[in-house]
């Protein structure tokens, strides 16, 4: 069956300039920028410019370029906000909510980079 990319979809339109958006990082591939509704002190999204609506979608189908590009964005934004542990930062946490379960509701792909507290275990049995 595969994947059918809405361009309708709000990062779609983040990408075409059509909403506005907090850049963090742009690079040939990737946007990353400030979510609207911050779960924590820094709560980054990192998106590839292509029509990718998740994660298995992008790795599968992207090239390698792109995927390589997608991937270093992620750690320059870490470093960007100083959270990286490399450098004294306190850490941060990757999320990249998928499908149905993983209660992703913008479909196309983003990876969440939350910060700047304590952000507890990783799921919570509910
Ligand atoms: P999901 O649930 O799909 O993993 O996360 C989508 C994220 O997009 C949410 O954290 C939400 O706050 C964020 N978001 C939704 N609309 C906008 C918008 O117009 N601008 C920005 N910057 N973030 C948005």
């Amino acid at each position: 069956m595969g994947y059918v990319y809405d361009d309708q979809n709000i990062f779609a339109k983040i990408l075409r300039g059509e909403i506005p958006n907090t850049t963090v990082l742009e690079t040939e591939h990737c946007l990353a920028f400030h979510d609207i509704y911050a779960q924590a002190p820094e709560h980054v999204l990192v998106i590839p410019k292509g029509p990718y609506v998740c994660f298995d979608h992008f790795s599968n189908m992207a090239s390698a370029e792109e995927i390589v590009d997608f991937t270093r964005a992620i750690g320059q934004v870490a470093l960007a906000l100083k959270v990286d542990p490399g450098n004294g930062g306190d850490g941060y946490r990757l999320l990249a909510n998928t499908g149905k379960n993983g209660v992703q509701d913008v479909p196309h792909l983003h990876v969440h980079l939350v910060a700047g507290r304590p952000l507890g275990r990783m799921l919570r049995n509910n």
